[in-house]
């Protein structure tokens, strides 16, 4: 078909310069245009802002965008600015004039684009600019951008979002879209039902990135030779991700020494800083970029090579979002995983110590429930990178898509022995019938000291009998264990329990 002929792809071409869609987008465009509301799950990668930037392009009026992150929002206007794309974002840190300047361009019609950050909507001044742009016929579609975070189902509850019900009720006339890279079914009904869509166009790709390869193993005591490695022979950009800010600038520092050019992201530089790593980022021909997870969401570089996390990731829905990053440009990249089983203990640490922040001192019953969801999803991660299946099944069913294995991670890649454990998960199943609740910990100090074997790789054992349900776990971080009525059948008559203790497993 001749450009001239298609309106949405010559709009396509002359914004942003490309000559087709990606899967998933157009029908979403051209439900916005008709008016019609949209959830839109496509995978990380695929271009989801694309489909409520178009609209506004095309229609000449404005399209509100909700987003989560200022960082995100800042990255996203950055781009668009690039393009020659008239947008601007509003949260707590915009200082005054430039709130007088986006006003006066939202009254002479100027902006496409404006991202807002949630709590933005529950200020009057806000909702009587957006009342505004709705009178003068201006605004175009209203978008929700990482939708999952309104559901307590997702892997990342913002409370805020919560509000963002009303928008329906504000703006009756305008498409709402709600945008997300991993929605499980549970979510997505969630996003549906919160945000009120009405009748809408549901538009889910698969999460499943064929040109991914993902690795999962044991964090050495010094990891910094796998790093290397891993930085060598990867192509492109390179993506490290620590969980803390402390660990970001510690490992920035080590692979400097270990003379790789690596440059530093976290939300507590200075915004300065901030521009020059993503400048860089973006523009170096091989930049090794040491962030933390928030770092990549938005951005724009396809070739990345190698996302590599230096411990567990936090959920399955949050790592698949997060090694999306990774080969974009649809040739092949690496996503590895190293952890350690203390990885989960601090996780767990940081999740109680942040609801409980949020709750002042007692735990309301929502509280809790999202911190035991927290804790279950932790485990759900850590049993994929402890397991023994394929990495990108394991992965794609905690989002509720059903895949064969891939034949490219490191376990269908790889070849590893089973051995039987069930003698060593008799002796443990004793211990625990006498110490009901014991922390896993102490029961494998306990189990090493009396029977021989490493600690290690006794609270190893302990976590695969959690995942093959002999044993139940407490979701309140403590990693407190209790036999199951299936352990005591278990004691009454073990059967085979080939495990592959492999590199998940010192011992
Ligand atoms: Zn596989």
């Amino acid at each position: 078909m001749c450009l001239l002929e298609d309106p949405l792809l010559d709009a396509l071409q002359r914004h942003f310069g490309w000559a087709a869609f990606r899967e998933g987008q157009r029908p979403v465009v051209e439900a916005l245009l008709e008016g019609r509301d949209c959830l839109a799950v496509l995978p990380t990668g695929a271009g989801k802002s694309l489909c409520y930037q178009l609209p506004a392009l095309v229609r000449e009026g404005l399209t509100v965008v909700v987003s989560p992150l200022v960082a995100l929002m800042q990255d996203q206007v950055r781009q668009l600015q690039r393009r020659r794309i008239a947008a601007a974002c509003l949260h707590r840190g915009v200082p005054n004039e430039d709130v007088r300047a986006l006003r006066r361009a939202l009254q002479e019609r100027r902006l496409r684009l404006l991202y807002l950050a949630p709590e933005r909507l529950q200020m009057e001044s806000t909702r009587q600019l957006l009342e505004d742009c709705l009178q003068s016929g201006s605004l175009v579609a209203l978008a929700v951008d990482e939708a999952h975070c309104i559901s307590a189902w997702g892997h990342d509850f913002r409370p805020d979002y919560r509000r963002l019900g009303a928008l329906r009720g504000f703006f009756p006339g305008v498409p709402l879209v709600a945008l997300s890279a991993t929605a499980p079914p549970q979510v997505r009904a969630d996003i549906i039902r919160l945000l009120s869509l009405r009748q809408p166009l549901v538009q889910v790709r698969s999460a499943r990135r064929l040109n991914l390869s993902y690795a999962m193993r044991r964090r050495p005591p010094e990891p910094l030779d796998e790093v290397l490695d891993a930085i060598a022979q990867a192509r492109g950009a390179v993506l490290i991700y620590a969980r803390t800010r402390r660990s970001v600038e510690e490992w920035t520092i080590r692979l400097r020494e270990a003379a790789v050019e690596a440059i530093a992201y976290h939300a507590g530089m200075e915004s300065n800083s901030r521009q020059l790593a993503l400048e860089h980022f973006q523009t170096h021909p091989r930049p090794v970029l040491v962030a933390t997870v928030a770092f990549g969401m938005g951005v724009d570089r396809g070739d990345v090579g190698l996302v590599l996390h230096l411990q567990l990731p936090a959920s399955p829905e949050g790592y698949l979002q997060e090694s999306g990053r990774a080969g974009r440009d649809g040739q092949p990249a690496r996503c590895v995983v190293l952890f350690d089983p203390a990885d989960r203990q601090r996780l767990g640490w940081a999740i109680r110590a942040s609801t409980s922040a949020d709750a002042s001192l007692s735990w309301s019953a929502p509280e809790a429930e999202r911190m035991a969801l927290a804790q279950r999803q932790l485990r759900r991660m850590e049993a994929i990178a402890e397991g023994e299946g394929c990495r990108e099944q394991a992965l794609l069913r905690a989002v509720g898509e059903v895949v064969g294995a891939c034949g490219r991670c490191d376990i269908c890649a790889g070849q590893r022995s089973a051995k039987d454990w069930s003698d060593q998960a008799v002796l443990l199943l004793e211990a625990l019938q006498e110490h009901k609740g014991q922390p896993l910990q102490s029961l494998a100090d306990q189990l090493a000291s009396k029977h021989g074997g490493q600690s290690d790789q006794w609270s190893w054992l302990s976590r695969r009998l959690v995942q093959e349900h002999l044993i139940n776990e407490s979701d309140d971080g403590v990693q407190r264990l209790w036999i199951r009525s299936s352990g005591l059948h278990f004691l009454r008559s073990p059967w085979p329990l080939p495990l592959q203790a492999g590199s998940s497993c010192a011992a």
